[in-house]
């Protein structure tokens, strides 16, 4: 299709209607002192009458919101957390875009929200990507945040489940959260998750519901809580919004996956890599007593949260009902090498054996 008098142009079915003053500063972004802002653009889609309509991208401004979508007051509100890598020789390639997708529909499933086709949720993310390719910062340890999620926005006074939404999708350059060892407390009063509930699903009353202790941990001098399970507390299940691994006898430990875990993609990606590097791989319940014990006599020599936010997060101190129980943080850790091994792959210093990195060169143009 020929350019028009704007500066719309059309891919396929998804438009683009580019950012005629862009903010971007190269430079600043590959010396990473432009960080945590959002990038130029964005990509947005309304789903009404059953089905998703004018899919588009456009420069990144506020939306109008009616004061009574109902998102804003039930939280029917999913969302997803990616991330986009600048790769060997400045391709841009996106992580596990498949396996993010199926989380996101997971979680809308259980919100009462629309499922969004494969095709739409890739040509979002990959076509955003690409457009604000000059976002993603290099690494080490830097990439571009990718935020997708959708809000039931229908207008209404009163409960019901929404018959229309947003699916939005926005980023920009990003430093991992965790620098130092983490000080961690097991929460053993308040709880994230029970069964039945919605612990699985990326769902923003998680995350409001979390606050709360999370801020008593913090005002207690600790960095996050470690959830435990909601009818005993006597279960580990994850550490703030991350999972939570262990080297227990050089094996890599971590809580089998249950409507309370968030199945998450770094977890997944670490233990594929643990399995193929021959470490044995346990997932399994981890009581708390068996922490105890085992960061007593030495047995557990490693903890660490896994997630996109940080990828791995070393924890340093453990206290479990009033003590401390330090664990040795060194560079030749087990998590560590895990942690080279899949920035290797993300940065395409290693084969991408499993197909886990979408390049997107060239899909905005
Ligand atoms: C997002 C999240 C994780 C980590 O999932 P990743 O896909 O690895 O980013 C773990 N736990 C919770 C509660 C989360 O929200």
């Amino acid at each position: 299709m020929a350019e028009g008098p704007t500066s719309i142009d059309l891919r396929m079915s998804l438009p683009i209607d580019r950012s005629l003053s862009p903010r971007i500063d190269a430079s600043a972004i590959a010396s990473h002192k432009l960080t945590n802002i959002p990038a130029d653009h964005m990509f947005i889609a309304e789903f009404a009458h059953g089905e998703w309509r004018k899919a588009r991208i456009q420069p990144y401004r506020p939306i109008p919101m009616s004061p009574l979508a109902l998102g804003m007051h039930y939280a029917q509100i999913v969302f997803e957390g990616m991330k986009a890598y600048r790769m060997a020789q400045d391709t841009i390639g996106v992580f596990r875009t498949d396996r993010h997708h199926e989380r996101f529909n997971r979680s809308l499933v259980r919100m009462c929200m629309p499922e969004v086709p494969l095709e739409l949720f890739r040509d979002a993310i990959h076509t955003l990507v690409d457009l604000d390719r000059n976002w993603v910062p290099p690494g080490p340890d830097a990439a571009y945040y990718i935020r997708p999620f959708m809000i039931a926005s229908e207008e209404r006074m009163g409960l019901k489940a929404a018959d229309e939404f947003l699916f939005m999708v926005v980023g920009g350059p990003f430093r991992p959260l965790y620098q130092k060892p983490l000080r961690v407390k097991v929460e053993r009063e308040y709880t994230r998750a029970a069964h039945g509930g919605t612990g699985f699903a990326k769902c923003a009353g998680n995350y409001a519901a979390a606050m709360y202790p999370t801020k008593l941990a913090q005002e207690a001098g600790f960095d996050q809580v470690i959830w435990t399970d909601a009818r005993d507390h006597a279960f580990v299940e994850e550490s703030g919004t991350m999972n939570l691994a262990f080297i227990i006898n050089g094996a890599v430990v971590t809580p089998a996956l249950s409507d309370t875990i968030l199945d998450g993609v770094t977890r997944n990606s670490l233990l594929t890599i643990a399995r193929d590097m021959g470490l044995a791989v346990e997932e399994r319940p981890v009581s708390v007593e068996e922490l105890r014990v085992g960061l007593l006599n030495g047995t557990i020599t490693e903890a660490f949260g896994v997630g996109t936010a940080a990828s791995v997060a070393p924890i340093g101190v453990i206290n479990i009902d009033g003590e401390d129980l330090a664990l040795n943080v060194s560079p030749e850790k087990t998590m560590f090498t895990l942690k080279q091994h899949l920035n290797d792959i993300r940065y395409g210093l290693l084969p991408d054996e499993r197909g886990w990195m979408n390049v997107v060169d060239g899909i905005a143009t």
